[in-house]
This record gives structure tokens, C-alpha cells and sequence, in this order.
């Protein structure tokens, strides 16, 4: 009886540890694939770099379109720390 239990252990030590210990934790991959990363890049203003209207003058004319605008801080509403101190909390300059 204990024979097989011995065996069974040393397959499983054999079969399963090695498999376990290299798979555990694939070095904290990111969740976010790479090419999105890109994406969510910041500029110096703290908002993402492809969305950032004082890094991209030619968006402002988006964003005004959209009504999202800040006449008196010139960028979006929703780029605008001034008038959003949350946004300031987040990074937004
Ligand atoms: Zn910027
Ligand atoms: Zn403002």
C-alpha cells in the first residue's frame, strides 16, 4: 500500500511541481495588451498623449465641436484641472 502512495508522489512531484513552479505567476503580466498601453501613453499634461489638445492644437477644434471646451483655461472640459480639481488629483496639469 504505501509503495503506491510513494509512487503516485513521485509522479506527481515528477508531472505536476516542475509545471506549477514555472507557471505560477508568468511575471505579472500587465493587463492591458501593449498596443492599448500605446495608447494611454500621458503627455507632460498628464492626459493621454493622442487626446491631449495642447500637445495636439488640431484636436481643440474636435473637442469644440463636441461642446467638451474650456474657453477660459483653452483645452476641454475634460482636460481642464482648473475648473476639475479631480482631474488635478489624477495627474491632470
Ligand atoms: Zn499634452
Ligand atoms: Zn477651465
Amino acid at each position: 500500500m504505501s509503495t503506491t502512495i510513494r509512487i503516485a508522489a513521485a509522479v506527481a512531484a515528477l508531472t505536476g511541481a516542475p509545471a506549477i513552479a514555472t507557471e505560477g505567476h508568468p511575471h505579472a503580466a500587465p493587463r492591458t495588451p501593449p498596443e492599448q498601453r500605446a495608447q494611454q501613453e500621458k503627455c507632460g499634461h498628464g492626459v493621454q498623449k493622442s487626446l491631449c489638445t495642447r500637445c495636439n492644437p488640431k484636436l481643440s477644434a474636435v473637442y469644440k465641436a463636441k461642446g467638451d471646451w474650456c474657453a477660459e483655461h483653452e483645452r476641454p472640459e475634460s482636460q481642464c484641472a482648473p475648473c476639475h480639481p479631480e482631474l488635478a488629483k489624477k495627474g491632470v496639469k
